[in-house]
């Protein structure tokens, strides 16, 4: 059995596990840090993502001609979260998350290395109104290196402080309890899993081969959402969005498993609004998985024609990239698990961007020749391994051949899984192009995703980068006609532990501190147990870790 003490021991060595650990360490604490994974996953999800950070009038804003203030972002902020009456320390949370992002968190991250994509993505376009959900203004920051960029100044100084004797890391540590001694928590036990050479994302083995018993200080609970645990999403799924898909893709490694909720619960914790999720509407399966039931989610550009399962167009504000929730509402009520984009090859070549650090090799990999093809002709290679083998894709010339191809990748899916067989009829796909294409040509419109793709292309960096002029989509100098299923994609929690402006956890029972333990990251509902209320803006997530992080790392440093 391993046993030893420290002052501060944080479970969970994601991006906010490493924040609260090297904060903690330079705060003159002595760390320990717990993953059940391997040191090949060091980084957690962060290592995946698209890099995308929530900055508040930044430099790159200002150049892209871009005006945006802490009132704007918070009147958005507010706008889309729809707190409810019980959300003081989300709100609490969310006001000190906003002087965080028009503050200090460039200057913080830019002094450590981290650099940004001079085009300023628009994430979250919203619901069309000026007080509701979404960003008035383009807000996502790619990260130059994408997430392995966002998590490399932790992981360096991570290194610093285990080589200065500071930090341990213990991996294939999964935790099964939290102790408690005399009301305060003071370590974690659980067993050590086998040593396991997969590869980082790919599943491991949970075979057991000892157990642990560690005391510390303090304890740091940073161990992300429940995405990956499709029983825990379908359990706690609200019905406000109807009943969960019978199918879903998972957009995360199966370690964000959920794990730590109800170990944290039996310690007294106090889990708030799990019910808030964040999944993706846009999920299409992964031709190359790393992770089971992989899905990887586009990020979409606003001109593709959404239609549900039965061919239906979607209703404003269901447009590509407007409002993440509001239109998987929609989708629920369907009675079908999934929707399709229709689309032209040249919609497809500056509209669609997938998320995740491996589906952009060019950001990635921080590679300026590479970029520079995004802006030439043809889809970006990513792009183009999806239209060669992805299972979810359709390529034609005539609007006939292409729901013939639509309507085989259902019946694909029903004969395997016995999913939904219904079947689009090509009239009725036709028709619904014909009268979108009538809308085209005039630099104005009646039609409100048209008028929605004239005021992106107002921005400079859409004009330059993901948005284009409209056309016909029945145009062959635009074609192929390219469908594309999509099905829902588990990915993040909005809701979780319940903690206070310094990240201490409150008890289910009477809401006081729970002493000894904190939380932060996702597992925290990124801070409060719900900082982003019921919907997010972007960016937020990995900003949100950040924040979190760096709060209870300090505070449990004492
Ligand atoms: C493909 C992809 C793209 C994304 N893109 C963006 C983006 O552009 N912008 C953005 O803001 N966000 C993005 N996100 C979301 C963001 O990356 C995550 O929300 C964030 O990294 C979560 O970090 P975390 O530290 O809270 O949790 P995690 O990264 O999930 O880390 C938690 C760790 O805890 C460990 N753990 C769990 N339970 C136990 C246990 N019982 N015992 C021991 N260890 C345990 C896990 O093994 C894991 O390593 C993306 C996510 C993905 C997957």
């Amino acid at each position: 059995m391993s046993t030893h003490t420290s002052d501060v021991l944080v479970i969970g060595a994601g991006l906010s596990g490493l924040v609260a650990a090297t904060e903690a360490c330079e705060s003159g604490a002595t760390v320990t840090l717990l993953d059940q994974e391997s040191e090949a996953n060091l980084g957690g999800q962060a290592y995946w993502s698209f890099g995308g950070l929530f900055l508040v009038d930044s430099p790159e804003q200002r150049r892209m001609g871009i005006r945006d203030s802490r009132d704007l972002a918070g009147r958005d902020w507010w706008g889309s979260a729809q707190f409810e009456d019980h959300d003081v320390r989300p709100r609490q949370w969310a006001e000190a998350y906003l002087d965080f992002a028009s503050g200090p968190k460039r200057e913080w991250l830019h002094g450590m290395g981290v650099r940004f994509f001079p085009i300023v993505g628009w994430a979250e376009r919203g619901d069309g109104t000026a007080h509701g959900h979404g960003n008035s203004v383009p807000r996502f920051h790619i990260t130059w290196g994408t997430g392995p960029g966002v998590l490399a100044p932790f992981v360096a100084r991570a290194k610093e402080h285990i080589r200065a004797g500071r930090l341990r890391v213990h991996f294939r540590h999964r935790v099964t309890d939290l102790v408690t001694e005399a009301g305060r928590v003071t370590g974690a036990s659980g067993t050590v899993l086998v040593d396991d050479p997969a590869a980082r994302g790919v599943a491991s083995s949970r075979e057991v081969v000892g157990d642990f018993d560690l005391r510390a200080g303090a304890v740091i609970v940073t161990s992300g959402g429940i995405g990956g645990n499709h029983d825990m999403v379908r359990a706690q799924w609200p019905q406000r969005l109807g009943t969960p898909p019978a199918r879903m893709l998972t957009g995360v490694p199966a370690y964000v498993d959920g794990s730590m909720m109800p170990i944290a619960q039996a310690a007294g914790a106090h889990i708030l609004n799990p019910d808030r999720m964040w999944h993706y509407v846009e999920g299409i399966g992964n031709w190359d998985s790393v992770w089971p039931g992989h899905g990887i989610r586009i990020l979409p550009g606003p001109s593709s024609l959404w239609i549900d399962a039965e061919g239906r167009r979607l209703p404003d504000p269901a447009f590509p990239g407007f409002d993440t929730m509001s239109t998987l509402r929609h989708l629920r009520r369907t009675g079908h698990d999934h929707s399709w984009f229709v689309l032209t090859q040249r919609i497809i070549e500056k509209e669609f961007a997938l998320s995740g650090s491996e589906q952009n090799p060019d950001l990635t990999g921080k590679s300026v020749r590479q970029l520079a093809g995004r802006l030439g002709s043809g889809a970006p290679a990513p792009i183009e391994a999806f239209l060669e083998h992805g299972e979810d894709f359709v390529r034609a010339d005539s609007v006939a051949e292409l729901v013939a191809g639509m309507n085989a990748v259902v019946a694909r899916e029903s004969d395997e899984s016995g999913a939904d067989p219904v079947e689009l009829d090509p009239q009725r796909v036709a028709d619904l192009i014909a009268e979108r294409d009538a809308q085209v040509d005039n630099p104005f419109s009646k039609d409100r995703q048209i008028q929605a793709i004239h005021a992106a292309r107002g921005y400079l960096g859409d004009k330059i980068m993901r948005a284009v002029a409209p056309h016909r989509l029945t145009d062959p100098a635009a074609g192929p006609l390219i469908a594309v299923r999509l099905r829902v994609l588990t990915r993040k929690t909005l809701g979780g532990l319940h903690t206070d402006l310094q990240g201490r956890v409150l008890s289910s029972a009477d809401g006081s501190v729970i002493e000894g333990l904190f939380a932060a990251g996702e597992a925290a509902g990124f801070g409060g147990g719900g900082v982003h209320g019921h919907n997010a803006l972007e960016g937020t997530f990995l900003g949100g870790c950040l924040f979190s992080g760096k709060v209870a790392g300090r505070a449990a440093a004492g």
